[in-house]
């Protein structure tokens, strides 16, 4: 029997509680930096399965030492989405929270961490039952705050590196709508995007609506960056290369008759290349502070960055191991080429801060009967099972290709 094959002896077992664990987390879903709840669940039961646990930066981390080998860190992602949710399931959040304005909004697992969470928790179950089918040292990382891009960043800022011991590789997961469940999907390169938001504030000079020659008219100021906007992917960008360039949102003025005195645009970037990245992100500045410029605007333009997702590049030689060890586990068809996501995520922030190699793959949230949603969709409700088993199996596989104490194939 494989080492793999003795690791998942247990997975019967562990599926009954993380079923149930699984309807309680997406009926108690908590927002961005406010997963309090999760977190002492996820810390409770790393500690009743035998691992040192710490809470670093509003994330969790548990440590497994096993004698002589590598250190692999496996991360899963744990916050929720201000979605108000339309599935139907019995087990449906009915959490709401306030948002900035002041209104109430929905709170749902409409992205999927509560899988994520299931199976990271599993998977550190069957490791600690099965510690004869492995060797080194095991990081079960639970990160907070992913939707906002910030989660990652918190639990380095907060002396991750020094707390934990230094991880080989850094691996983790995300359910997706495709390919479908029961199936995995691994890629090499540029996987998910680069993606930054912006929010650019002109300022003109208000005046009367009928007397515009007295004011410096910030809206045809945001006019023509917007159209300007658009040559940076059609005419800066070599043609192969990848880019876009939102603006998802443009305000100023309340009234006909009124020249307001300042224009506000939320601008979306995302790129598969950290050159084409910076490209873009000094196209825009340099057509901004340009339009203003040639406006004759009374001050300079603001350029904020609200939030900005690194790049997820799969390293090849990782994504390698992993894609051999999960095919010979769940078999060649069930492995697919899970081909570009124009998303983005916080994950690469971990092992670029150790400086390690990663891999970062898919796993199939819907059975073909099923209508695939997209995660973020207020209806996103992945079939529970084969989905955590799927997503259970995937991570042990993928660490026993590292820890394993045998070869697998
Ligand atoms: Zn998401
Ligand atoms: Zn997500």
């Amino acid at each position: 029997m494989s080492t793999v094959t003795r690791a998942l002896e247990g997975l019967d077992e562990v599926s009954l509680w993380q079923e149930e664990l699984y309807r309680h987390l997406h009926a108690h879903p908590e927002l961005s930096f406010q997963e309090v709840e999760t977190r002492a669940e996820i810390a409770r039961r790393l500690g009743d399965f035998g691992y040192e646990v710490q809470e670093i930066g509003g994330g969790v981390v548990g440590v497994l030492r096993n004698g002589e080998g590598p250190t692999v860190l496996f991360r899963a992602d744990i916050d929720a989405l201000p979605v108000t949710e339309a599935t139907g399931l019995d087990y449906a959040s009915t959490v709401t929270a306030t948002d900035a304005d002041g209104a109430t909004v929905g709170v749902m697992h409409a992205c999927g961490h509560d899988s994520h969470i299931t199976c990271a928790l599993g998977a550190a179950a069957l490791l600690a039952q099965r510690r004869d089918t492995w060797s080194g040292t095991y990081l079960a990382l639970f990160q907070p705050a992913e939707e906002l891009g910030a989660g990652a960043q918190a639990m380095v800022d907060d002396g991750l590196l020094d707390k934990v011991p230094h991880p080989d590789v850094c691996l983790g997961q995300h359910v997706l709508a495709a390919p479908p469940a029961g199936h995995v999907g691994t890629m090499a390169g540029p996987v998910l995007s680069a993606g930054d938001s912006l929010r650019i504030t002109i300022h003109g000079k208000g005046s009367h609506g009928s007397m515009p020659h007295l004011g410096i008219d910030p809206v045809v100021v945001a006019a023509s960056i917007v159209l300007r906007l658009q040559t940076v992917v059609a005419r800066e960008l070599a043609p192969g290369d990848f880019g876009v360039v939102t603006v998802g949102s443009v305000q100023a003025g309340q009234k006909a008759n009124i020249i307001p005195a300042e224009a506000v645009l939320l601008v979306n970037t995302r790129a598969y290349d950290e050159d084409v990245r910076v490209t873009i992100l000094a196209a825009i500045e340099r057509i901004v502070r340009a339009e203003c410029l040639a406006a004759d605007c009374p001050r300079e333009p603001e350029i904020t960055v609200l939030d900005s997702f690194p790049l997820t590049d799969n390293d090849p030689e990782v994504t390698a191991t992993v894609t051999r060890a999960l095919v010979a586990h769940l078999g060649p068809d069930r492995v697919h080429e899970l081909g570009r996501i124009p998303a983005s995520e916080d994950f690469s922030v971990i092992p670029d801060a150790f400086g390690v190699p990663y891999t970062y793959w898919g796993y199939g949230g819907f059975t073909p009967d099923m209508d695939a949603v997209p995660n973020h969709n207020p209806a996103f409700a992945p079939a529970i099972q084969p989905v955590l088993r799927t997503g259970t199996e995937a991570a042990v596989v993928a660490v026993l290709a590292y820890l394993g104490s045998e070869d697998q194939t």
